[in-house]
Formats: C-alpha cells, sequence, structure tokens
C-alpha cells in the first residue's frame, strides 16, 4: 500500500550521485526535500499566472489570490483548524514563535509571570522566552526530562502552577526524537489558566494533527520541513486570541482604513501578513502538505515508525556507538556519538560514501549538554527513506571506525 519505492520517484534529487555514490539523504530533520509536484505547482505558476495577491482587479492577480487562499485553506484541513483565519503565513516557526512573543507576550505577561518550557526545546523556542524574560521581568522555568530523554509528567507538573501564563513546548524533539503528550500537556496547562504554545517542526512532519482535539492555542512548523519551500512557516492560533492581539509588523496589507491621524487594522490572519508575503512558497506549502495528506499522514507514521524500529537495533548492534535518546516514545531522529571519533570527522567519511547526516548541537545546546555531550551527529528520516538506506549508513559506520 505504502510503496517507498514509487513515492522516491517524486523526489528527482534522490537520484542524483553524491560523491559517485547512490544518495543517503538522512538529515531531513534539518530541512526536507521537495516532490516534483511542489517544484513543478510553483514552476508553472512562476511561468504562467504570476501577480501580486490582494491587489489588482485583474485575471492574473485574481487568480494568485485564489491560489494563495487555497493553500491557506489546505492548511487549515491538514491541521484541522476551526477556520482558515486562524492560519498566518510567516517566514518559519521561529518567526511564529517570535510574533506570538512580541505581540501577544508583550500584551498579556507582566513581571513575575511564568513561562514554562521543557528542557528539549530547540533554541527558537528557548531564546525568545529568555529575551522577553529580560524585557519584561518574566521568569522562564524548565521542566526536566530522564537520562533517556522521555517526558516526565511529575517533573512538568511540580513547575506548573497558577504563575504559569504560556507552557510552549515541543510536540518532538530534533534532537532526542522524543514525542511529548502536547494533548495532556495542553489539558492540564489549562487547568491554571496558560496558554500552550506547540513547536511541531518535526511532529508536523512524522504524525497527523489536529488542533482541535489537542486543543492547543498556538502552534508553529515550518514550510521546509514538511517537504515544502523554505521561506514559509505556519502560526496557528485560535481565532479569537488572535483577534485580541495586536498587531506584528506594520504596513500594507495589515491595515483597514488609514489617515495621517490613525490607523484600523485588518482582521486575522491579514492583520499578521504586513506586505508582500512569500506567495509561491505558501502554495508551494499548500502542495506539500496535500501531497502528505494524499499520502496519508497514518501511512507515513506508521512506515517511518517501522523504520525507526529498524535504526534502533540496527544502530545498538554497533560496537561503541550510543545512540542518544532512547524514550520509549520516539519518532525518527537519531543522534548518537560513536567512541573515539569526533562527529565532524565521521561526518566527513560518510559524506564519502553519499551519507548526509549532521553534527553539531543542532541548535538545541542546552539538551545536548545536559546529556552530556558537546556535538553529536545525527541521523533523521524522512517519508521517503528505507531499510537500503539505514544499511548503507550503518556500513560507513563500521567503514569510519576502521580509520580510528
Ligand atoms: C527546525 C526546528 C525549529 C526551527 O525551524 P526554522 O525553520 O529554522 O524556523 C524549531 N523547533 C524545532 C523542534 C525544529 O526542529
Amino acid at each position: 500500500m505504502y510503496d517507498v519505492y514509487k513515492i522516491r520517484q517524486d523526489f528527482p534529487i534522490l537520484s542524483v550521485l553524491i560523491n559517485g555514490k547512490p544518495n543517503t539523504f538522512l538529515d531531513s530533520a534539518a530541512s526536507a526535500q521537495k516532490p516534483a509536484q511542489v517544484i513543478e505547482k510553483m514552476r508553472c505558476l512562476y511561468l504562467e499566472e504570476y501577480a501580486n495577491v490582494h491587489r489588482g482587479s485583474y485575471y492574473l492577480s485574481e487568480q494568485i489570490t485564489i491560489a494563495y487562499e487555497e493553500a491557506r485553506s489546505k492548511i487549515h484541513e491538514f491541521l484541522n483548524t476551526k477556520s482558515d483565519k486562524e492560519i498566518v503565513f510567516v517566514r518559519n516557526a521561529t518567526e511564529g514563535i517570535n510574533l506570538v512573543a512580541a505581540t501577544w507576550g508583550r500584551k498579556y505577561l507582566k513581571a513575575g509571570d511564568e513561562v514554562l518550557i521543557s528542557e528539549a526545546e530547540h533554541h527558537a523556542n528557548l531564546v525568545p522566552w529568555q529575551a522577553l524574560r529580560d524585557e519584561l521581568g518574566i521568569k522562564l522555568k524548565i521542566f526536566k526530562v530522564n537520562d533517556k530523554g522521555e517526558y516526565q509528567e511529575e517533573e512538568y507538573l511540580k513547575l506548573l502552577s497558577d504563575k504559569t501564563k504560556l507552557v510552549a513546548v515541543t510536540g518532538m524533539s530534533n534532537v532526542l526524537g522524543t514525542i511529548f503528550p502536547i494533548k495532556e500537556i495542553t489539558r492540564q496547562a489549562h487547568t491554571v489558566g496558560a496558554k500552550v504554545l506547540v513547536d511541531a517542526c518535526q511532529y508536523a512532519v512524522h504524525q497527523k494533527i489536529d488542533v482541535q482535539d489537542l486543543d492547543c492555542d498556538f502552534l508553529v512548523f515550518s514550510g521546509h520541513k514538511t517537504y515544502g519551500p523554505s521561506g514559509i512557516g505556519v502560526l496557528y492560533g485560535k481565532y479569537d486570541i488572535l483577534n485580541s492581539m495586536p498587531p506584528y509588523q506594520y504596513g500594507g496589507d495589515m491595515v483597514d482604513t488609514v489617515t495621517y491621524e490613525k490607523t484600523t487594522f485588518n482582521e486575522p490572519p491579514f492583520r499578521f501578513e504586513a506586505g508582500t508575503p512569500a506567495i509561491m512558497q505558501a502554495i508551494g506549502l499548500g502542495e506539500a502538505v496535500n501531497y502528505m495528506m494524499t499520502l496519508g499522514m497514518q501511512n507515513i507514521t506508521a512506515h517511518e515508525q517501522e523504520l525507526t524500529q529498524y535504526t534502533t537495533e540496527q544502530l545498538s548492534a554497533i560496537n561503541g556507538l550510543k545512540v542518544v535518546g532512547e524514550a520509549k516514545d520516539k519518532g525518527g531522529v537519531f543522534s548518537f556519538n560513536v567512541e573515539g571519533m569526533h562527529p565532524q570527522d565521521l561526518a566527513f567519511i560518510l559524506d564519502k560514501e553519499g551519507v548526509a547526516v549532521r553534527t553539531g548541537h543542532h541548535c538545541a545546546q542546552p539538551i545536548v549538554n545536559r546529556m552530556g555531550y558537546e556535538s553529536l551527529a545525527r541521523a533523521s528520516l524522512g517519508l521517503y527513506n528505507t531499510k537500503e538506506d539505514i544499511d548503507v549508513l550503518v556500513g560507513a559506520i563500521r567503514k569510519a571506525q576502521k580509520f580510528f
């Protein structure tokens, strides 16, 4: 039913030789490859239907506005939001979080209030809150994971109180692969009146999302990780909350009426989309989520889970290799260390074999340090990866071990 070999044909880059070897791409957690459907859609529009959106009253502008708003509807379907007015197009997940911090945060948080995040956050869901802490005098609280990188409910509940105004948490860690129980985390946050922001950068790639079921207040993800273009991301917010927030940036499209004395602002989502948006990227993202929905999120999850299981078995059979992040509930992200080898040197040798892995602190320095490392290699899975990819990775690691 899920024919991964057929699916791979949608991704032309996977057939490109790398250093003379087949392309074994295992860095989708940093950015995923794009199917031809996404590339073709953008190409055709640029060639035949390009104009600015929400402006001209002529054919091309009307057509492109329809396509842009259709992309918004696709995201609405992808996340099962109540309305497409709850979808704000931003540059990436990072901008989505910064938008919430700068608008909702500055309006609703005051000195002494607490923002609660997990120990496994990407810098994008840590540094904006730290900056707000320094600006407003709020407190930033951090709940711990255990040595396996697992979520610990008691650690979360220990820090959750009626001082907590926002819980900002990742759905899936980009270092550990840990999947956080965001529905339960949200339910518990709401009992103390806190709002919840979910960083779904990794989660949205691997799991079906239903924001009405999760009941989270905000959720962000990036287009380039969900098989779409870079330069585009999504901020979901419950409509009433978005509608209570001041603008993020000022200019065209986000206004209602403008005089020299006073300007009134447009309603969400347009209030938060100042200036000409990333038109083609938004439409490309609509096509990308449509691609995933056509394959079926459940099918993608099932395929990746089988492969995650296989990867865990294969990597743990390598002497001297330690996988960092061994949560029971984890997705296809494998950070690891090989004894006696700097990750950078390892990656260099893997690259010669056509294998792409990432190395470093993965924009989540605190969790890498907390697990006892400065730097790790990371292999991550996408919907197009196969057991053969893992076999090539394992063979290349064993080859590297012979050098050291
Ligand atoms: C990649 C990533 C981000 C940041 O995404 P950008 O596209 O760089 O804005 C945030 N959180 C997690 C968990 C990520 O994996």
